[in-house]
């Protein structure tokens, strides 16, 4: 079922998880082992991220340095499918530009069709970690919004190669990414804004944002998006933040702010334990209040602490 369905049909809140591919070497068992407690809640969806190739250099036995290209968290398409197939959920592929070809994204999808899979999020991935800016694949997308094109004439039949005649029609329902606090190489949130509507003009269903610890970010933003004519599901994205570690960790990955009374709190926490406290109860509070503001779907960033996301759901549902 789509996403899109799935929120029209909603009686109650619908949750949905994020998850990370394991790396490599490391058992699909872990990924159960997260989310197996989480069934409880019955999640309508679980997102599976994609993680590009890293160039890294490998020493040889003469000394020399030779590049490779190594892929630390491969298998999200087996993982999708694996889900689907375990708990019989939908699973959302996340897809991105970076590093591919177009013929590459249109056989990913193809594969993607073939496994039933319903809903996708496309975006455009960050810069590789030799790479100061993003740089596109020579034949592939700069930007998001040229992916959502690609799914979208999928979606119609239309392939690359032109003398396919009768292609088959995908039917995927799209979804993007938006950031209540603007995207980090954005001039300004109206700027980030106007491209999102892009997206949505050119056929995205709906949006999922970036994780924010203060909701006030995420009501401005969808007031601001509602402005700009942005009227499709937007989808808040929501973390728990559980180590002083991540205090300025995360504002430096994601380029999301650390509200001063949850900063504070942590650092007066005394054990990690104490720390992941803090943290569910800001969590928690946050849920709430997004529930009272009648939000359709919570959607969680699990990466790691899925027992925390439990101990959150317990209390809300
Ligand atoms: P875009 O929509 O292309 O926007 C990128 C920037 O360009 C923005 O500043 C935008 O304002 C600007 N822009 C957009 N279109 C145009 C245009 N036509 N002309 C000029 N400027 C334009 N990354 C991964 O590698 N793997 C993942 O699995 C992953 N999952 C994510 C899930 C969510 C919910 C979110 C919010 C992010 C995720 N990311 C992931 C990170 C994402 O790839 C990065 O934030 C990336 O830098 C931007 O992606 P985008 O799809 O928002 O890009």
């Amino acid at each position: 079922m789509k996403v899109t369905e799935h929120i029209a049909e909603a009686t109650e809140p619908i949750v949905s998880l994020e998850i990370l591919p394991p790396t490599k070497g490391k058992s699909i068992e872990s990924i159960y082992k997260q989310l197996d407690p989480l069934m409880e809640f019955k999640p309508a969806f679980i997102n599976v991220t994609y993680h590009r190739a890293e160039q890294v250099y490998k020493k040889r036995p003469d000394g020399s340095f030779e590049r490779v290209e190594i892929r630390k968290r491969p298998g999200t398409v087996g993982i999708c499918a694996a889900l689907m197939n375990k708990y019989k959920i939908e699973a959302i592929p996340h897809l991105i530009c970076g590093g591919f070809s177009r013929e590459e994204t249109e056989n990913a999808l193809i594969d993607l069709h073939f496994l039933g899979v319903k809903n996708v999020l496309a975006l455009r991935g960050d810069a590789a970690a030799n790479e100061k800016f993003f740089t596109p694949h020579p034949n592939g997308h700069r930007y998001a919004e040229d992916l959502v094109k690609q799914v979208i004439s999928l979606n119609k039949g239309s392939y690359i190669e032109e003398d396919i005649m009768d292609g088959v029609k995908t039917d995927f329902c799209i979804g993007v990414a938006g950031y209540p606090e603007k995207h980090f190489e954005a001039p300004n949130l109206d700027t980030d804004i106007y491209y999102l509507k892009r997206k949505i003009e050119l056929g995205a269903d709906y949006v999922t944002t970036q994780m924010f610890f203060e909701n006030q970010h995420y009501y401005n933003y969808i007031n601001r998006c509602a402005e700009h004519g942005v009227t499709v599901p937007i989808m808040p994205g929501l973390k728990p933040l559980t180590s002083k570690r991540q205090l300025t960790m995360i504002p430096s990955i994601f380029n999301v702010e650390v509200p001063v009374d949850l900063y504070n709190e942590m650092m007066k926490a005394k054990t990690d334990a104490d720390c992941e406290q803090v943290g569910t109860e800001w969590l928690l509070a946050q849920c709430r209040d997004l529930l009272k503001n009648k939000v359709p779907v919570l959607h969680f960033y699990t990466l790691g602490k899925p027992h925390v996301v439990y101990n959150v759901l317990k209390q809300l549902f």
